[in-house]
């Protein structure tokens, strides 16, 4: 059995981004999103041209998919090289196939793919962040993955190296199986069981693109948002009509069976991808520079400058240490003047200073001097024995403030 695609598409800019550097691709059979990343400029370059260069080796019937992805990953890369507007680009890329009654996906980074049956979404792809794979590893939570500060961290994209592991999925559909592509902007912004929800109250492709752009704004609309629906038909033909083919529309006919619309809202890039063609011809590739790209033995040479690295950062560590421990002041904790060792800052959220001392003395009565205002942000002594001066000197101060309180208020 054949099935053909009636097939809706969207992106928006959301509420907080400058630019929209996602891009999506869905010229039946080829449907694709890419999320850019790099600074405004090199995610925008990053996702349309992985999405033109996967368009351009279809069009010309190179390679098969995965291999397409390669090449854009390639393209990405030698352009972020090349051209220093744009160096450090990358972008993710989901793209589907449809091939009879099978869809082909090739996947890389955190964009994903999701099968509709039966009212049911199924997650196809496999996000590659540091998030997930902290979930895999029994490290996090699935429900602590969703809120992690740190969860758009792609452990996988496009452009970041002249080689990429790319996903491989291929699965048989059937009439009636929709297939959504979309970019982290819907995802992180509805859980799965409201994009569920979405799809089974809006059958019509295009509706359901549009309310789910319009529900993610909704919840914040923090990322560029991107969706593709794609609803899987049986083939157009009508047993009455007998056994003419099946591919070849009467003049009658109503239209294709297969819409593609690039719609939607502010962003406007899909006219942009899909006029590209003539826009932009075929560039030719620099094929000199890459086989010029010395042939690496990438683990190796990677387990050097982890080992340099790791070395640098040991030394660093015990020289901060080091130069920790010799450091002392008087600050605040636990509302009382206390003796610290260190020095009264924090970086990435860890202190970097202890307690040594807690004195009784409470910090209200220190800071109602104006000489010890600062002590909340600490009072640096050259070594222990000055900060010990410091805290008797204060001891002394509030001890004749409380005398002073007590006589003023005994008189
Ligand atoms: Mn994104």
């Amino acid at each position: 059995m054949t099935v053909r695609a009636v097939v809706a598409a969207g992106t928006d800019i959301g509420h907080v981004r400058e630019g929209n550097e996602d891009s999506f691709l869905a010229e039946e059979p080829l449907f694709a999103v890419a999320d850019g990343m790099g600074g405004h400029r090199g995610g925008e370059v990053a996702s349309s041209l992985a999405l033109e260069t996967i368009e351009r080796m279809f069009a010309l019937g190179e390679g098969e998919l995965v291999e397409q992805v390669r090449e854009a990953n390639r393209a990405v890369f030698e352009r972020s090289t090349l051209d220093r507007a744009v160096a450090g680009m990358g972008t993710t890329l989901t793209a589907a196939l449809l091939e009879g009654d099978h869809i082909r996906l090739a996947h890389v980074g955190d964009s994903r793919a999701y099968l509709v049956r039966d009212g049911r979404l199924r997650l196809l792809t496999e996000d590659h962040t540091l998030v997930h794979r902290m979930v895999l590893e029994g490290e996090l939570t699935e429900a602590e993955a969703e809120v992690h500060p740190h969860r758009s961290i792609l452990t996988r994209a496009l452009g970041v190296d002249p080689d990429v592991e790319v996903d491989e999925i291929t699965l048989e559909v059937r009439a009636g199986d929709r297939l959504l592509l979309c970019s982290d902007g819907l995802t992180g912004m509805l859980p799965e069981p409201r994009v569920e929800e979405i799809l089974g109250a809006e059958v019509e492709p295009q509706r359901a693109v549009d309310r789910l752009i319009r529900e993610a704004n909704d919840a914040g609309g923090v990322d560029n948002i991107t969706a593709i629906v794609i609803a899987l038909t049986e083939t157009d033909t009508d047993p009455s009509e007998g056994d003419t083919s099946a591919t070849t529309a009467t003049p009658g006919d109503p239209g294709p069976p297969s819409v593609t619309t690039g719609t939607v809202s502010r962003g406007g890039r899909a006219e942009r991808i899909s006029g590209s063609a003539e826009q932009e011809p075929p560039r030719p590739t620099p094929r000199p520079l890459a086989s010029s790209r010395r042939p690496k033995p990438p683990w190796p040479k990677l387990a050097t400058w982890v080992g340099v690295t790791l070395g640098i950062l040991v030394l660093a560590f015990v020289g901060l240490r080091l130069y920790l421990d010799s450091q002392w002041f008087v600050g605040v904790s636990d509302g009382r003047v206390a003796v610290y060792r260190g020095i009264p800052a924090q970086v990435a959220g860890f202190d970097l200073n202890h307690v040594v001392v807690e004195t009784s003395i409470p910090a209200d009565a220190a800071t109602s001097f104006a000489l010890y205002r600062d002590l909340p942000d600490g009072i640096t002594a050259d070594d222990r024995e000055e900060a010990q001066q410091i805290v008797e000197q204060i001891r002394r101060d509030t001890a004749i403030g409380q005398q002073d309180a007590g006589a003023g208020g005994g008189a």
